[in-house]
């Protein structure tokens, strides 16, 4: 023997039948009717290959007791069913007995082709003739029927003809019942399935040939079928509508062994060799369910059929898809949980741990389809070899599940990245313009929400299973948050920049004030008031657009834009009234008059102190000085233009309700303030309130001050003189 080829290995065909195990027959159906629960046990370990799927095939023989049946099994199919010992007369086992067949006897030596064959043989009892156990023989024969391609039907030639001997009684009872249970699923015209009854005449001399013994039979069959009773809707089937019929002849095993040997090889060769003219196995007699699902299958079978209840074949074959893809899903499901919780749960960061992250979505993202694609792939090896349509309806509540379950972290991510994001962004919108991207801040604050919002959006697709997660929720989550962030920066935004404006204005204004007190002139007011004009002019042509509307370049709508150019020009205007009364206060307006007074009175023109000789000089000095110093009192205490008229603000600067209105810009105010507006009138202040400085009553105050003091120093002066006099 060639050393490279092990006698075992599969791949050759010529594999000696003495060197395969042959494995004990198992009873499926025992004495008591009951169904073996350990049959997928022993299938399973038969058909290691499990991706063997539909690549099987069940035979069964029925037949009169003693009439060689198991024999013929045993060496057909390699199997050790119980064969009645003619030496120890030993009874054999009741019941429906099934065998894995190793291999096929044939006339080539060939293997049996890598097909799994399962026979099963049936075991009754002698006692039929006294109509003991014809129950039993019929339900085992229907059982047969319900699961098997092949039903070999095994007779003695002498016996062809005679109806008693043929079991032609009992096959005419499982006729009909056949009818009754499968009738109505054949009605379906989609339903083709049928059974091939291969009739083995056994003890064949050789005299009548096969055609004539099989005509003989065909006829006996057509003329039983036709004489059947058929319920109703069925009368119009045709016996051949079930069944297909197959002769098959074998020599006398006593009187010619070696015929006897020889025609079992050849009906060997018609079940293994596919080329075979007279080849016996065809699609449509086979179940179409897994080999993993057949015990299912053939329990419910045995126990529609022990309780003489209606077989639907097809529901049976649904229900054993239901029944094994919600296992097959289930099992996988376990599996993936397993995986899924050792790979992803733990990974998701604290929400805000760290700003930043080095998980990489994509990565992640496709780890995700990779073991859902996993998980569906094996759904797909063991449940697609059930019912089509089975098998679709729950690969797709498979799908929901894992899905929901993706979902789970896929909403733990989002939630993170969507704090992480919000927190990121707010940093750099906090930590000022000058970090923006871009020349303004509407710019800036546009290119980094894009930003963003882009990246999230990305990690997002990433994670959510090539799009299957819906991630526009969450999108909206962020594009909302973001949206507010910005309007509130950009408030705040707003109102720095009219403060930094008012500042400006009023600092400008400061200065014009100061200098102008030094040299009051009858224009001063003119002059100030110009100046305050133009201050705040040059603030608005700065932010004036081409579009006749204001804009600060903070992507700040016209009607906030307004508004804070409003509140600009507003604060202005209190800026410029609180600057007059901060320079030129009661205290303050003394100080001026005295030191007014005392230009005149104490300094000659050129600055010199000056001394008085004698009375008259110094009273006329005097009522000179006072003059003097009294004629810028109206000016000092009304802000008066040359032209006689008021300096009149834009603004009711004392509206507490605009004061409110245009202190500090939110959106909200505005809406408040348009109804506070009509209900000012009655705290209406005169329209001269801005422009007087100091009021009557003060007025009189400090004149009454002022003259009390110069008076003091005239009297003292000339006391001085009187002295100088009369030293
Ligand atoms: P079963 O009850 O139908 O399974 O029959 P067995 O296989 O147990 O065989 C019953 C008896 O018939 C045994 O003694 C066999 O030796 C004998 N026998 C088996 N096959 C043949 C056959 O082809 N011709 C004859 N004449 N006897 C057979
Ligand atoms: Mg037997």
């Amino acid at each position: 023997m060639n050393e490279n080829i092990s006698p075992h290995s599969s791949s050759s065909s010529f594999v000696p039948i003495e060197e395969h195990h042959i494995q004990d027959a198992i009873q499926v159906i025992n004495e008591a009717k009951e169904f073996n629960p350990n049959l997928l046990d022993y299938i399973t370990k038969s058909t290691p290959s499990a991706s063997n799927d539909k690549k099987y095939h069940v035979i069964s023989v029925f037949g009169s007791q003693s009439t060689g049946k198991s024999t013929l099994l045993n060496r057909l199919f390699n199997t050790n069913f119980d064969v009645m010992d003619e030496t120890r007369r030993q009874q054999t086992t009741k019941g429906i007995w099934m065998a894995y067949a190793p291999t096929v006897s044939n006339t080539k030596h060939l293997k049996s082709q890598n097909e799994n064959i399962f026979v099963m043989d049936v075991e009754g009892t002698d006692g039929r003739e006294r109509g003991e156990d014809q129950d039993f023989e019929r339900k085992a024969a229907l059982f047969a029927l319900s699961t098997s391609e092949i039903l070999i039907i095994n007779v003695w030639e002498t016996q062809i003809g005679l109806y008693q001997g043929a079991n032609m009684g009992l096959l005419k009872t499982v006729f009909e019942v056949n009818l009754t249970l499968f009738g109505k699923a054949k009605l379906n015209k989609s339903n083709n399935h049928k059974v091939l009854l291969l009739f083995v005449i056994r003890d064949h001399i050789g005299v009548t040939p096969k055609e004539n013994l099989a005509s003989t039979v065909t006829q006996d069959l057509i003329n039983m079928w036709d004489n059947l009773n058929k319920p109703n809707e069925l009368s119009h089937m045709k016996f051949e509508d079930f069944f297909d019929i197959s002769f098959h002849t074998l020599g006398h095993k006593v009187l010619q062994p070696e015929n006897f040997a020889n025609d079992v090889q050849l009906l060997g060769d018609r079940v293994i060799n596919k080329d075979n003219a007279e080849y016996l196995f065809k699609p449509q007699y086979h179940h179409e369910i897994p080999i993993d699902g057949w015990t299912l299958y053939a329990e419910n079978c045995w126990d529609q059929i022990d309780n003489n209840k209606d077989l639907d074949l097809p529901t049976q074959q649904i229900l054993v898809a239901k029944f094994k893809c919600d296992e097959i899903l289930s099992n996988v499901y376990e599996e993936f949980l397993l995986k899924f919780n050792e790979q992803h749960l733990i990974k998701i960061p604290k929400l805000n741990e760290k700003l930043t992250d080095d998980i990489d979505y994509e990565d992640l993202g496709l780890s995700f389809i990779d073991l859902k694609n996993d998980v569906l792939e094996n759904f797909d090896v063991s449940a697609s070899r059930y019912n089509q349509s089975i098998y679709e309806q729950k690969r797709i509540t498979l799908i929901g599940k894992l899905n929901d379950k993706f979902k789970e972290i896929f909403e733990a991510y989002a939630q993170y990245l969507l704090g992480n994001t919000i927190k990121l962004f707010t940093n750099v919108l906090n930590s000022g313009k000058r970090n923006l991207p871009g020349k303004n801040f509407q710019d800036g604050v546009v290119s980094l929400s894009n930003k963003y919002t882009q990246e999230y959006s990305k990690a997002l697709k990433f994670l959510s299973l090539g799009g299957e997660l819906d991630t526009t929720g969450y999108e909206d989550k962020l594009n909302k948050q973001v949206e507010e962030l910005i309007s509130k920066q950009q408030l705040i935004e707003l109102n720095n920049t009219i403060n930094k404006s008012v500042k400006k204005v009023n600092n400008g204004l400061v200065k014009a004030i100061t200098f102008e007190l030094g040299d009051l002139k009858d224009d001063t007011w003119d002059t100030i008031l110009n100046k305050f004009n133009q201050l705040t002019k040059e603030v608005l042509s700065k932010y004036e657009s081409s579009t006749d509307e204001y804009d600060f370049g903070l992507g700040t709508s016209d009607k906030l834009n307004n508004l804070a150019i409003e509140s600009f020009k507003f604060k202005s205007w209190v800026n410029f009234y609180d600057s007059i009364h901060k320079y030129i206060l009661k205290d303050g307006l003394i100080n001026i008059l005295q030191d007014r007074f005392d230009d005149k009175f104490r300094y000659d023109d050129n600055g010199l102190p000056k001394l008085y000789e004698n009375s008259t000089e110094l009273e006329s000095s005097f009522e000179k000085a006072k003059k003097f110093s009294l004629q810028i009192l109206p000016i000092l205490t009304r802000a008066k233009l040359s032209n006689g008229k008021d300096i009149k603000p834009e603004y009711d600067i004392f509206n507490k309700h605009l004061k409110q209105k245009y202190t500090t810009i939110n959106e909200t105010e505005q809406v408040q303030a348009s109804y506070t507006d009509s209900e000012d009138e009655d705290e209406e202040i005169s329209s001269d309130s801005f422009s007087i400085i100091v009021n009557e009553e003060e007025k009189q105050l400090v004149l009454n001050k002022f003259k009390r003091e110069v008076d003091a120093k005239f009297v003292e002066t000339k006391r001085s003189i009187i002295q100088h006099v009369t030293q």
